[in-house]
């Protein structure tokens, strides 16, 4: 079967979970035995999100290929259960880049480079490669909403799909919202009708509407959103407000919506098995106990900065039948006199990833007050680099030991930039100018690892052979190794090549890990990551082994 494409568009304003619709619609597909894409299409001009703030775009996701993306590719793994890869994220800087260099080159033979034919075909040439592995299905997500200037050459090449691939193969689903207006009482369609306007006023009719609304759309409304937007009147679909995401794919499953999906596409659908979403959602909604787990970090006040570590805790949470509450903790507002008292009473402590030196301080106290009063601990990335420095200052005596990147003169840099690694995606050697770190080449993507035998990390991964996902520049600097071991901070997790630190540990410690990559980007909730699993284990056994006040710890 050729792949059938769903593209799915958004109308009266964003934030209305468009990624998650995606997803929970690939989710409801496979369940049916459909093979399943997806694919997002971002209008920004950034070539990808690599260089935007996280304050300001959320999260940049990393795959396996090295790819910095959308956070919402983030939701189609985790929905999915299958990788994705650079070619299932595009913007409009990325197509562009492709015009302009083909251009350069010469490739359009002097010709007049225009948005249509060739902005456009550059896109329908992403959209109609991504079911490269023979999927039967390919949803596209179109970012922004309709209307907005940026996203014009996106929706001109998918409504040309439709001719190009047939009626048959191609279905456009709005994603629009239903306001409840509270002093009436009653539900607004007006909103839904201008969008769909919006939509049709381009040459897109749309075949289902998806009405994201606080209550559940009563037949009549849905018999009217159908007559003004012309569609059939059992495809306009409720996406009512749920409590948890992971609720989405059943909430739609309840609705029918993949059942009309598989209807006009007429795909080979069978019943689908729901066991594991359903179980899922009763774990969520059954847990034994409670466990508080402090992040500490930068981007407090905007958690999509964190999203998949967020969704990685709850994962782990799930593996226990634990639910997670997340303290974010402002590193910055973190000193000596305070941090007791803002860490005191969590069952865990993480200190996530970030850049730059702000904060900093502050996150390697907090390593501290988890390593002295064994609490378990979980340090990414730039916790890594927190916990060593900590570890270095106060068990190793040396009291200026910093990163590089932080202070570059340092006398003891235990964080330090490598000058050259080896690449093994792209099988070469990676070189950079210590003098220039900005403009320095990242580490990033899937890297293997060696776990050592005897460690926290082995045991939770149960293998020894591990792949992991990362997005760095500085690394443990392997000078200071024998000084760790031998004060009992190890080396449980290095490169096949043993240049690289991928992960260190406190052996004598209930559970202090530190890694050089981003566990929390191959965390599902069907498949739990290991660490965040055992991460959450040990605080449930911190928390019920008794508070800091009953251990007599120097915070009683
Ligand atoms: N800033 C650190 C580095 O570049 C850590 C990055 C991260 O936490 N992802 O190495």
């Amino acid at each position: 079967m050729k792949t059938k494409f769903i593209f799915v568009t958004g109308g009266v304003l964003s934030s209305l979970g468009k990624g998650l619709a995606a997803a929970s619609i690939a989710a409801l597909l496979k369940s049916r035995g459909v093979r399943v894409t997806i694919q997002k299409l971002d209008p920004y001009i950034n070539v990808d999100p690599g260089t935007m703030n996280p304050f300001q775009h959320g999260e940049v996701y990393v795959t396996d290929d090295g790819a910095e993306t959308d956070l919402d590719l983030g939701h189609y793994e985790r929905y999915l259960d299958v990788p994705m890869a650079q070619y299932n994220n595009y913007t409009s800087g990325s197509i562009y880049n492709t015009v302009i260099t083909k251009e350069r080159r010469g490739d359009y033979l002097g010709g007049t480079v225009q948005v249509i034919p060739h902005v456009t075909d550059e896109i329908k040439k992403a959209v109609r490669d991504v079911g490269r592995k023979g999927e039967d299905v390919a949803i596209i997500e179109i970012g922004g909403t309709v209307g907005d200037i940026e996203g014009q050459p996106f929706l001109e090449a998918i409504r040309q799909l439709r001719s190009d691939l047939g009626k048959e193969n191609v279905l456009y689903i709005h994603l629009t919202l239903v306001p409840y207006m509270r002093t009436a009482g009653e539900l607004k369609t007006k909103p839904t009708q201008h969008s769909v306007k919006e939509l049709r006023s381009i040459g897109i009719q749309p075949d289902i509407i998806l009405c994201r609304s606080e209550v559940e759309l009563a037949e009549d409304i849905k018999a009217k959103i159908a007559l003004f937007c012309s569609v059939e009147e059992d495809a306009v679909f409720s996406a009512v407000d749920v409590d948890n995401i992971y609720k989405v794919p059943l909430a739609f499953y309840k609705e029918g919506l993949d059942q009309k999906i598989a209807i006009m596409l007429r795909l080979p659908a069978k019943n689908p098995d729901l066991s594991d979403w359903r179980d899922l959602v009763h774990r969520l909604e059954n847990p034994k106990g409670r466990v508080s787990i402090g992040i500490v970090g930068k981007y407090v006040d905007l958690t999509e900065a964190y999203k998949s570590l967020h969704e990685a805790l709850v994962h782990g949470g799930v593996a226990n039948q634990l639910a997670v509450d997340l303290v974010y903790v402002n590193s910055e507002a973190l000193d000596p006199e305070n941090v007791q008292k803002r860490l005191q009473g969590l069952d865990g402590v993480l200190v996530p990833g970030g850049f730059g030196y702000r904060g900093v301080e502050g996150k390697i106290m907090a390593c501290g007050f988890a390593r002295e009063n064994r609490i378990p601990f979980f340090g990414i990335c730039l916790g890594l680099h927190c916990a060593v420095i900590e570890f270095a200052r106060k068990v190793l005596g040396l009291s200026e030991a910093n990163s590089a990147e932080f202070v570059p003169e340092t006398p003891d840099p235990v964080i330090y930039l490598m000058t050259e690694w080896y690449d093994v995606r792209n099988q070469c050697l990676q070189q950079r100018d210590r003098s220039s770190d900005k403009g320095g080449t990242m580490r990033l993507g899937a890297y293997p690892c060696v776990l050592q035998g005897e460690s926290m990390a082995c045991a939770a991964y149960g293998r020894e052979h591990i792949q992991e996902r990362h997005r760095h520049r500085y690394e443990f600097n392997k000078a200071y190794a024998e000084q760790f071991e031998a004060r009992g901070m190890i080396l449980s997790g290095i490169s096949p090549d043993e240049t690289l630190v991928e992960i260190m540990e406190i052996q004598d410690h209930p559970w202090f890990v530190g890694c050089q990559f981003h566990p929390e980007f191959k965390s599902s909730p069907m498949q739990p990551h290991p660490l965040f699993r055992d991460f959450i284990k040990s605080a449930w056994g911190y928390r019920t082994r008794g508070s800091l006040a009953s251990e007599g710890s120097p915070a009683a």
